[in-house]
């Protein structure tokens, strides 16, 4: 595997759980309605299946070619916040760090096509009877990256990266069926059937007591009252995102008595104009900034105050 190729890798697939996400956020790209990830061995084995448009035998071959992406147009806008692919990296850098086999169908075609992927090295190719969509396996991640081998956490800690990120996916995809099954356990299981359902599936059915919906979202004390800003989650433009301007407002906007140092449980989604919004993106979150900070806030208090009565006894 060429040395480009491997250091591509380290920036896509930093982990388990980022690699995870770019696979879950490929079958989104690919319309899926149905998700299922199977995770073993701490996050080195991954079974991703969904039921998107399938890849057709060239775009299989094709797909884990460094920057083989379909969704090229869209490169120049990297930090695009609209679509989730844009570098054609990511299948490449998991291929060439892992053991991969994929099997794929279109609804153009009678028969699927499966490839296996050693090292970044395509070493079998051959027809197959299979639904329309795509699965993809991947097994012994880091098998030939020693270093970055030696760098993953204990499987708790991976299984806990990786279920954040299932968490904020299902949230942002309510409609949209996802199962996680961790070594066998079904961990997340959600219906597609809204965001109240996936909710309710996600955090179980008490989480909603105390828990208002409004113009822009779900917001209350709910179970989730947590002495950490972990249970305000806030989607701009549909991804997760960080942003203290937000996250202040939330807080000045839902100040009561009962806070005492603790944060409410919000699921806030906003939409703002891409060019407004800047994205530093980190390995597990994309903090953003608006061009205009303050009319953000004014705009996510106004909505709060107009909804929840202010209480700073
Ligand atoms: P990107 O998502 O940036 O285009 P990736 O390396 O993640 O690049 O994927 C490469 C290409 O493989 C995608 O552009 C897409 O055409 C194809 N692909 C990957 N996963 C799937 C999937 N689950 N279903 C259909 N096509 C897929
Ligand atoms: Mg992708």
């Amino acid at each position: 595997e060429s040395v480009s190729n491997m250091i591509a890798a380290g920036e896509v697939v930093e982990n388990p759980a980022s690699m995870i996400k770019e696979l879950l956020e490929n079958s989104l790209d690919a319309g899926s309605q149905m998700v299922s990830l199977e995770i073993k061995n701490g996050g080195r084995d991954v079974k991703i299946i969904d039921d998107g448009h399938g890849m057709n035998k060239e775009d299989l071959l094709l797909s884990v070619e460094r920057h083989a992406t379909s969704k090229i147009s869209k490169k120049d806008d990297l930090y695009n916040l609209y679509t989730y692919g844009f570098r054609g990296e990511a299948l490449s850098s998991i291929a060439a760090v892992s053991k991969i086999s994929m099997s794929s169908k279109t609804k153009e075609e009678n028969i699927g096509n499966y490839i296996t992927v050693l090292g970044g090295k395509i070493t079998n190719l051959k027809e197959i009877q299979r639904n329309i969509g795509t699965t993809i396996e991947i097994k012994d991640l880091f098998f030939n990256t020693p270093a970055r081998l030696k760098f993953l956490r204990k499987a708790a800690t991976e299984y806990g990266n990786i279920k954040d990120i299932i968490i904020q996916e299902a949230l942002a995809n309510p409609n949209i069926a996802i199962t996680l099954i961790l070594d066998g356990k079904v961990s997340i299981k959600t219906s597609g059937n809204g965001i109240e359902n996936a909710i309710v599936e996600i955090f179980g059915k008490n989480v909603l007591k105390n828990v208002k919906s409004f113009d822009l979202g779900f917001l209350g004390n709910g179970t989730l009252y947590r002495s950490t800003k972990d249970s305000i989650f806030t989607f701009v433009n549909n991804r997760m995102v960080k942003s203290k301007i937000i996250e202040n407002a939330i807080i000045d906007g839902y100040y009561t008595k009962l806070m005492k140092g603790k944060y409410p449980f919000a699921i806030l989604f906003l939409n703002v104009d891409p060019k407004e919004v800047d994205v530093n993106v980190h390995p597990s979150k994309k903090i953003v900034k608006f061009s205009d900070e303050e009319e953000i806030y004014n705009f996510v208090l106004k909505k709060i105050e107009s909804t929840f009565e202010r209480d700073d006894n």
